[in-house]
């Protein structure tokens, strides 16, 4: 199967759109009729340069309101396909879409439709052209794909097929059953469209929300399956039409389309050895084993603050790299890697936002393979120079150009602290505040980038999306979503919000772009944690009394218990699964703050606590910045 993607799916003028799609690797591209004519030129010209990228334009589209039309507007409309063909020559393209009519005037009866695809096909094959149809979900008489292909299969002409648009196909609701009895070749094309589940008209949905294979919640591998039945040899192609794509940069929206057919046929194969896919072998998802260490970018300035701060939270400082400015500071499994080197990537880093984590190590089953895999997923490898005792540790780019390293239990890299550090001896007064493993990571993000780090993560590592949660901040609305793998060794929460004033819109502004807004590491006794902390003189985010009042009133805990939880300013929350405690500290130079927690069964993240964190932050802030009362 090949695979193209429309010029729809992308912003940009049309030229910017066809370096964008040539450039991300695809040979195949569909051309809409709203970028043709937008461009200042002739479709000769157009055609040249589809030549020179290396571009096949696989279809003109979308021809509207066609069959199922009374005299006059009937004739009307054939002579309106005349013109499209002429264009179509000119531009070199062989295949005209025709979307289901979802005009008032237009007649249903499926034989009066087949009717009028036969003689359009008649006019198609004169010239050499075909033709296929698409049942629109929102078409008026026909919006089911079964119609469509009945309105094929009785045109009954060579020059007619169907074309399949899996948005249409799920957003009806339509078995896949029927699917598998059409003959692969009267199917012309295949649009590959996910979404997530939305309880809405379906134009609105589709307007908005279709989104890459992957980003969403349809059953796109199922259909991949039932289409193999079929015998379908034809173009993949991705059509989507979504306010976030067409507002992204190009090349990174047409990448990430690659990178959602490169995953959807490597889950494909896995299901059907059989499955005629061009596609290299890959390793399967890494399994993620934990977090082995966060780093963090500083000056020479901060770094010192910012090994007080990680001290008061019972980190001690366990190492020096033995040629850099680079400190290791550990507590339970937990590393956290202070880099105020002058050169090199976290510097710039360093230089991009101020202080900031400019990179997480992730233990994985399998270094090298993880890396192999990213690669053939189009993610974007990095490589800076390595020193005489380095270890060459493998790194792609994650969320805001920040790095993803990965280490492994079974090679060298599983030494890398005796490798590349020199241990410290604990000081005497160090005082560990329980903390074992880090339990999540949150970053922030622009809305627009959110499907884009869904589909990295979920691609690459073995872990699963659950569904986006909607929380309240005083300046609006924040997406939530997590990736975490089963195990929970791995967790990542991100955040997006399309509201300026929100906490995590504020940080993308402090921070210049997105990146990692707060950690979390897990406690097994976070009252004895938190009353550590207090005593080294950490900053705790204070909640409010009021919290307290409903917490009695929702759970009906003990007074004695209250009271500590209120002391010590620690949020609380219980499902069915058990309990959850949490503490925040307040924002290390306004930027990012740790999180503690206790989990008793509990696998949420304390999304209904989160409104009362975000609105005491924000209180915090207004007075950090002399704005409160
Ligand atoms: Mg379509
Ligand atoms: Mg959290």
């Amino acid at each position: 199967m090949k695979t193209s993607i429309a010029t729809a799916s992308l912003g940009g003028d049309l030229s910017e759109k066809l370096q964008a799609i040539a450039g991300a690797g695809f040979r195949g591209v569909e051309i809409f009729e709203s970028d043709l004519l937008s461009y200042n030129g002739t479709p000769a010209d157009v055609a040249k340069e589809l030549a020179d990228l290396g571009l096949k334009p696989i279809t003109f589209q979308p021809f509207q309101d066609f069959e199922g039309m009374p005299d006059p507007q009937r004739a009307r409309t054939f002579d309106r396909a005349e013109r499209k063909f002429d264009l179509m020559q000119e531009l070199g393209c062989d295949q005209l879409i025709v979307c289901s009519n979802v005009s008032q005037d237009s007649l249903g009866g499926i034989d009066r439709a087949a009717a009028d695809f036969r003689e359009l096909g008649d006019r198609a094959a004169k010239r050499g052209l075909r033709v296929g149809f698409e049942a629109l979900a929102w078409g008026r008489h026909i919006n089911d794909y079964r119609d469509a292909w009945e309105v094929v299969r009785r045109a009954d002409h060579p020059a007619i097929g169907l074309v399949l648009d899996t948005f249409h196909l799920f957003a009806r609701k339509t078995d896949l059953d029927s699917l598998r009895s059409i003959p692969g070749d009267r199917i012309f094309l295949v649009q590959l469209a996910d979404a997530p589940w939305l309880d809405m008209d379906p134009l609105s949905w589709s307007r908005h929300f279709r989104c890459f294979p992957g980003q969403g919640d349809l059953p796109i591998l199922d259909f991949m399956q039932a289409l193999q039945a079929t015998g379908y040899k034809g173009e993949l192609s991705l059509e989507i039409v979504n306010d976030q794509f067409s507002g992204g940069s190009p090349r990174a929206v047409a990448v990430d389309g690659q990178r959602s057919l490169v995953y959807l046929f490597d889950q494909l194969r896995a299901k059907d050895s059989k499955a005629a896919i061009d596609l290299p072998t890959m390793s399967p998802r890494s399994k993620c084993l934990g977090v082995e260490f966060i780093e963090f970018a500083v000056d020479e300035r901060t770094a010192g603050e910012l090994g007080q701060f990680f001290s008061g939270i019972g980190f001690r400082n366990a190492g020096e790299h033995k040629s850099k400015a680079v400190t290791r500071w550990s507590q339970g499994a937990i590393n956290l890697v202070i880099n105020q080197e002058k050169e090199g990537f976290a510097h710039s880093h360093y230089i991009m936002h101020g202080p900031s984590v400019c990179a997480i190590g992730l233990k994985v089953d399998d270094a090298a393979a993880a890396v192999d895999r990213a690669e053939k997923l189009c993610d974007t490898p990095f490589r800076q120079k390595v020193g005489p005792r380095e270890l060459e540790i493998p790194a792609m780019r994650g969320v805001g150009g920040s790095l993803l390293y990965f280490l492994d239990p079974t090679s060298k890299l599983a030494s890398v602290w005796d490798i590349e550090f020199d241990a410290v001896k604990p000081a005497s007064n160090s005082t560990e505040a329980g903390l074992t493993v880090v339990d999540h990571i949150s970053q922030s993000m622009h809305y627009e980038d959110m499907l884009s780090w869904i589909l990295f993560y979920t691609s690459l590592l073995d872990v699963r999306k659950s569904p986006q949660v909607d929380i309240r901040d005083p300046g609006g609305i924040v997406r939530s979503q997590v990736v975490e793998s089963d195990d929970g060794a791995l967790r990542i929460t991100m955040n997006a919000s399309q509201s300026l004033r929100t906490q995590s819109s504020k940080f993308l502004v402090e921070y210049f772009g997105s990146g990692v807004q707060h950690i979390a590491f897990n406690t097994e006794d976070i009252v004895q944690t938190a009353k550590t902390m207090k005593a080294n003189g950490v900053p705790i985010l204070e909640i409010p009394e009021n919290y307290y009042d409903d917490l009695e009133a929702r759970f009906g805990l003990p007074a004695e218990r209250l009271d500590v939880l209120k002391a010590n300013n620690i949020l609380y929350d219980k499902d069915a699964d058990g309990e959850y405690l949490q503490l925040y500290t307040q924002a290390f130079k306004d930027l990012f703050f740790i999180e503690i927690v206790e989990r008793r069964g509990y696998t949420g993240f304390g999304a209904i606590n989160a409104p009362i964190r975000l609105a005491a932050q924000s209180r915090l802030a207004r007075e950090h910045s002399g704005m409160g009362l």
